[in-house]
């Protein structure tokens, strides 16, 4: 018997999946692979992904937002709760495909004091009491350190972490045992650039999103002043 017919079948399953992820968020145009990539921090990489681009494309975003919610079928969930605008688009999708029909809200990212922090709208406050179950959903999951904030933030109103969904998970970070499931499970190979093997190689080195963050200005536009 050969070593790839041994492996093991729910192994080559979630290989399969992770392919077929990754090909989907490459169409979204927010995955860049076998690339030669100038990391902001000055690193080398051979992968990128754009945040902000991973739910462009909304009959994908369900797509994916389908297959969460099938993971999570089995267990009853009253609520879907996110951060950030493109986690928010995720977990509507994994909400509408939920067999519970659970609700969704969503907190607020910030910096207090240069510490990461997790607010809730009051107006969901009242939503979250004890007992009430909830599903965590997330985009990319890199240090985890949000998600730590919503599970503290939220059993602290007496409600149930019953798990993490997310699109990409970086991280081999645990959270207490709570089930996380991920579409894609992958980290990138990060080099510093003296011991890059593809600098050695003489790969040319792709600076473009470097250089696009720092030319970068969001449009905005805003009401002339009054007279
Ligand atoms: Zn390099």
């Amino acid at each position: 018997m050969s070593a790839a017919a041994r492996k093991d079948p729910a192994a080559v399953e979630t290989e399969v999946r992770e392919k077929i992820h990754l090909e989907i968020l490459k169409r979204t145009g927010a995955y860049h692979a076998n690339d030669h990539i100038l990391l902001p921090s000055g690193q080398h990489t051979t992968e990128y992904i754009e945040k902000t681009l991973v739910t462009t494309e909304p009959s994908f975003t369900e797509g994916l937002g389908a297959v969460i919610a099938k993971h999570f079928a089995q267990w009853p969930i009253d609520m879907v709760l996110s951060t950030g605008p493109g986690a928010l688009i995720l977990s509507h999708c994994v909400a509408r495909a939920h067999p519970s029909r659970p609700i969704v809200v969503y907190g607020t990212k910030g910096l207090s004091g240069g510490k990461r922090r997790v607010s809730l709208p009051v107006e969901f406050q009242r939503l979250i009491r004890p007992g009430v179950k909830i599903l965590l959903v997330e985009d990319l999951v890199s240090t985890g350190s949000t998600l730590s904030l919503l599970i503290n933030l939220v059993e602290d109103l007496g409600a149930l972490v019953v798990g993490i969904g997310c699109l990409w998970r970086r991280t081999s970070v645990e959270f207490d045992n709570r089930p996380v499931f991920s579409l894609v499970r992958r980290d990138f190979p990060t080099y510093d650039a003296d011991k890059c093997p593809l600098c050695k190689r003489g790969v040319p080195l792709n600076e473009e999103f470097v250089r696009r963050r720092h030319a970068r200005r969001p449009s905005s536009v805003q009401e002339p002043k009054e007279v």
